[in-house]
C-alpha cells in the first residue's frame, strides 16, 4: 500500500477543484447505476491495498455486482454503440481470456452518448506498472472530435510537408482513432492524483499488441491543466493573456497539437526500430519518442490546409506549446518520460539561440527563431533517432536526456521550479 494517494511525493500541493456536471439526459435510476459503480469500483481499488483471507472473495463478489449494474445501465441508453460497449464491459469481468477480444471490440465503438471505461488499468507510466481498479464515464464532445478529425483528414498533406522540410525517409504508420470526450466522473485509481487525462485502450487495461486501439481524451480536464497550471507562467514568458488564443478557442490548439502528438508517435522511417533502442536505455528510449511525437505533433499542426482549416495563429500556437513544455518539465523531469522529453526540447531551444533562460528562471523566447529551430530539432531527432543508427541514438540521448545529463536539468530545474499542482474532481453525480 502507497504511503499516500498523491505522485510525485512532494511537501505540499495546490489543488484546483475542476467541477464536473453530468449529462442532464440521464435518468435517475442510470445515475444511481452509475454511482454504485463507482463506489464499487472504490472497494475494489481499496481491496487491492492489502493482502487478507477475503481479498479474493471481495473482489469476486464486487465484480459480480458491477457486471449486473453495467448491464443494467445499459437498458438506460438509446444509442446502440453506447449499449452495446457497456454489454461488452460487463462481459470483461467474466472471463480474462475473452476480455482481451471484448476491449478490442469496445476500442472499434463509436459512441454518441456514454464512454464508459471499468476494469483493472495502469494511469502513469513509472507510477503504475500494477493494474489497479478504476472506473470512469464521459460523453463525446463533437465539437473537439471534429477539430481532431481535421488533423488527420490532412495527414498525408503533414508528412508530404514533414518529407520536404526533414527529411525525405520520413512516412507515417497505420495510426490509432482518437475519441475526445468530456469526463463527468471517475473513480478507484483513476480518481487519485495525479488525474490521468488520456488512455491508451486497450494497452492501459492490459490488452499489449491490441488490432484496434484508440486513445481516450478528457478534453475539459486537458483545459483545466491548461488554465489552471500552464498559464501560470504567462509572465515567466513576459506575456499576458491577449498573448494567448481567446477562452473559447483554446481547446481547439490544445486538441489540435495532442493530436498532432498521437499521430507523431506514428512517423518513422523504414529504419526506425524502437525496439533496438529499448533494449540499450529504455527510458532514454521512451523519452526521445515522446520529444519526437511533441515536435511532428506541432509541424503537422503548421501544415497549410490544417492552419486555414482551424484557423490557427502559427504564433500563439508556438505560445501554447512553450507554456505547456515548461508544464510538462516542471512535472518532474526524472518521474514521466513527457517531462523528460520537455527537457531534451527545452535544452535544444536554449541552445539554439532561439530561448535564454536567465538566473531568475525568466525565459525570453524569440518567436521568429522558433520555428526554424523546431525544424532544425526535428531534423536532429529523425537523424539520430529514427535513422536505426543505435550508436548516435544513444550518443543524442546521452547529451539530451535528463537522466544522462543530470547536473545542467538540476540547475535548470532549480530555476524553474517544480509543480506540485494537482486537480481534484468535484463529481455532481456522486451528491445524488
Ligand atoms: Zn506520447
Amino acid at each position: 500500500m502507497s504511503a499516500t494517494n498523491f505522485w510525485p511525493r512532494a511537501t505540499k500541493y495546490d489543488v484546483h477543484v475542476l467541477q464536473l456536471e453530468y449529462p442532464g439526459t440521464l435518468s435517475d435510476s442510470a445515475r444511481a447505476l452509475i454511482n454504485e459503480t463507482l463506489v464499487l469500483t472504490d472497494v475494489l481499488r481499496a481491496n487491492q491495498n492489502t493482502e487478507h483471507r477475503w481479498q479474493s472473495q471481495i473482489t469476486a463478489l464486487t465484480t459480480q455486482r458491477l457486471k449486473t449494474a453495467f448491464l443494467s445501465l445499459s437498458t438506460h441508453l438509446n444509442d446502440k454503440d453506447s449499449k452495446l460497449a457497456l454489454e461488452w464491459r460487463a462481459q470483461t469481468f467474466d472471463d480474462q481470456n475473452t476480455k482481451k477480444d471484448l476491449c478490442e471490440k469496445i476500442a472499434q465503438m463509436d459512441e454518441k452518448e456514454l464512454v464508459c471505461y471499468s476494469g483493472a488499468m495502469s494511469t502513469w507510466v513509472g507510477k503504475s506498472k500494477e493494474l489497479f481498479y478504476s472506473t470512469f464515464y464521459a460523453t463525446p464532445n463533437e465539437n473537439l472530435q471534429n477539430v481532431s478529425n481535421v488533423v488527420d483528414e490532412h495527414i498525408d498533406e503533414a508528412v508530404l510537408t514533414l518529407k520536404n522540410n526533414v527529411n525525405p525517409e520520413l512516412k507515417c504508420l497505420p495510426f490509432c482513432g482518437y475519441k475526445i470526450v468530456d469526463l463527468f466522473a471517475s473513480s478507484g485509481e483513476a480518481n487519485l492524483y495525479p488525474k490521468h487525462f488520456a488512455y491508451f485502450m486497450p494497452e492501459d487495461e492490459g490488452g499489449k499488441y491490441a488490432g484496434a486501439k484508440r486513445t481516450i481524451v478528457f478534453a475539459n480536464v486537458y483545459s483545466a491543466l491548461f488554465d489552471n497550471i500552464s498559464t501560470q507562467r504567462l509572465a515567466v514568458y513576459g506575456w499576458v493573456d491577449s498573448d494567448l488564443p481567446s477562452t473559447n478557442n483554446i481547446s481547439t490548439y490544445l486538441i489540435a497539437w495532442f493530436r498532432g502528438h498521437d499521430l507523431g508517435h506514428s512517423i518513422v522511417t523504414p529504419a526506425t526500430s524502437f525496439r533496438a533502442l529499448s533494449k540499450c536505455d529504455r527510458w532514454g528510449s521512451m523519452v526521445l519518442q515522446e520529444a519526437l511525437a511533441d515536435i511532428f505533433g506541432l509541424l503537422i499542426c503548421t501544415t497549410s490546409s490544417i492552419v486555414n482549416e482551424l484557423k490557427l495563429d502559427k504564433e500563439k500556437l508556438a505560445r501554447v506549446y512553450l507554456l505547456e513544455m515548461l508544464r510538462y518539465l516542471r512535472r518532474g523531469p526524472y518521474d514521466f518520460p513527457d517531462a523528460g522529453a520537455a527537457y531534451v526540447q527545452l535544452k535544444f531551444f536554449i541552445e539554439s539561440g532561439c530561448l535564454e533562460l536567465n538566473s531568475k528562471g525568466e525565459i525570453h523566447a524569440d518567436l521568429a527563431g522558433f520555428y526554424p529551430a523546431v525544424l532544425r530539432l526535428a531534423g536532429h531527432l529523425s537523424e539520430n533517432i529514427l535513422q536505426g543508427n543505435i550508436e548516435s541514438a544513444e550518443l543524442f540521448i546521452r547529451s539530451y536526456c535528463p537522466h544522462h545529463d543530470v547536473e545542467n536539468c538540476t540547475n535548470i530545474m532549480a530555476k524553474i521550479g517544480v509543480i506540485t499542482d494537482t486537480l481534484e474532481y468535484e463529481q455532481r453525480i456522486r451528491e445524488v
